[in-house]
């Protein structure tokens, strides 16, 4: 069945047809000076931008081969490690949150341990001063997985510049949008540096690959409506659905070699001038997301996760919800993952649980990420969603908790 409005998983920010053409800064100038950092680095993905971190930082600690991740993350991240020739070690998460358990953090980081990888997920703040306190006890780096966070800030500044290095993720569906490309940040001058060398030294010119982005770029902008989401998005997450692919349905299946390659001028030229839109756009659906939050508060027994009270300032891609057990959860998305309102999960699986992550993984037992695995689900914050809409589901929750 098509269906003629669909809504997407996350909020991205909507390109306009005027951000094909004019003047505009580079791309990682325009976001820089926006999200007040210094200069960022672009680069073809998010997952390359860490991929070229963790090069840069085994250069500096070449006996160190060990990333301590949290077990509940995405599987690009266990790829990029591997790529780098380094081991995943995943830590279990806190009861019902995507943080590192503190305990068990302090437990896997030691003098083997290259770095730590404190993630904002789905635009939340990460707990980032535990993850730098072991951290640094140890003599570790600290990369902030800022993937679904442009525009969050922590502690009065963005998110990514307390550890050592961050990075954004430009994917489509992950706010700002070049189809795929991702900026990487560090305070530090000379690391800086450093990753600027790294990139030169690891990334090629890929025209080819490039033209091919370019296109899905612009098949992306005609898709990016309610009209026609349906036929990009929804049809095939319905059809996996139908077939039981459930990694398939959250689009998170990889291919095993990470593609590297310059990343797009011309795309990040149209995301530069989108980028002129960010900040309303980010305070425009953070007001949506409180109002929606307060709904659902009078929802007893499922948890919206949130941002420490006084820790800054997330932003909100999606609302991530908690139910009491695996079976209200499942009850819900029965009804709501086929429909067309945006709802559906995010990673389906602890990290090492996923087929292409079990062999880069550390073996350790996982028991609260298996968990909040189980009881997850996402709620669309895109402005498409309508306020009907977001009661219908609300109403659907409500029944199976
Ligand atoms: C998407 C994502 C990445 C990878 O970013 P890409 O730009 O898709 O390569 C890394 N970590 C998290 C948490 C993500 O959601």
């Amino acid at each position: 069945m098509m269906a003629w409005s669909e809504v997407p998983p996350t909020a991205g920010l909507p390109l306009k047809s005027s951000d094909f053409y004019g003047n505009h800064e580079r791309l990682q100038d325009a976001v820089a000076r926006r999200i007040g950092t210094p200069a960022l680095q672009y680069e073809c993905s998010g997952t390359v931008c860490l991929l070229i971190t963790l090069l840069a930082l085994r250069a500096r600690a070449p006996d160190r081969h060990r990333v301590v991740v949290p077990a509940y993350t995405c599987p690009l991240v266990a790829l990029a490690i591997h790529q780098a020739g380094l081991q995943t070690v995943p830590c279990d998460v806190r009861a019902g949150h995507f943080d590192c358990d503190a305990e068990r953090l302090a437990e896997l980081v030691d003098e083997r341990t290259l770095a730590v990888i404190p993630t904002h997920l789905g635009g939340r703040l990460a707990d980032i001063d535990s993850a730098i306190g072991v951290a640094r006890h140890h003599g570790a780096y600290v990369i902030e997985d800022a993937a679904q966070a442009l525009g969050a800030s922590q502690h009065g500044r963005s998110v990514g510049l307390a550890g050592d290095a961050g990075f954004f993720s430009l994917a489509a569906g992950k706010g700002l949008t070049t189809f795929e490309g991702g900026l990487l940040v560090a305070g530090d001058d000379q690391l800086r540096e450093e990753l600027a060398w790294t990139s030169a030294r690891v990334v090629r010119h890929r025209p080819f690959l490039d033209l091919r982005r370019s296109i899905e770029f612009i098949g992306y902008w005609i898709c990016y409506r309610p009209s026609l989401l349906g036929l990009a998005y929804g049809s095939p997450r319905r059809r996996a659905l139908a077939r039981g692919d459930l990694i398939a349905a959250v689009g998170d299946r990889f291919p095993d070699r990470i593609a590297c390659h310059r990343a797009g001028t011309w795309r990040g030229n149209v995301a530069a001038r989108a980028s002129v839109r960010l900040g309303d756009f980010l305070s425009v659906s953070a007001a949506q997301a409180r109002r929606r939050i307060e709904r659902l508060r009078r929802i007893p027994s499922i948890h919206v996760i949130q941002d420490a009270p006084g820790s800054g300032s997330g932003v909100w891609p999606m609302i991530m919800i908690v139910m009491a057990d695996q079976a209200s959860r499942d009850i819900a998305l029965r009804q709501l993952w086929p429909s067309t309102w945006g709802v559906t999960r995010l990673f389906i699986h602890a990290l090492s649980d996923y087929p292409q992550c079990a062999q880069l993984c550390s073996a350790g037992p996982l028991p609260n990420a298996r968990d909040l695995a189980s009881r997850l689900l996402t709620i669309s914050n895109s402005a498409w969603l309508a306020d009907a809409d977001f009661e219908h589901i609300a109403v659907v929750l409500e029944q199976a908790a």
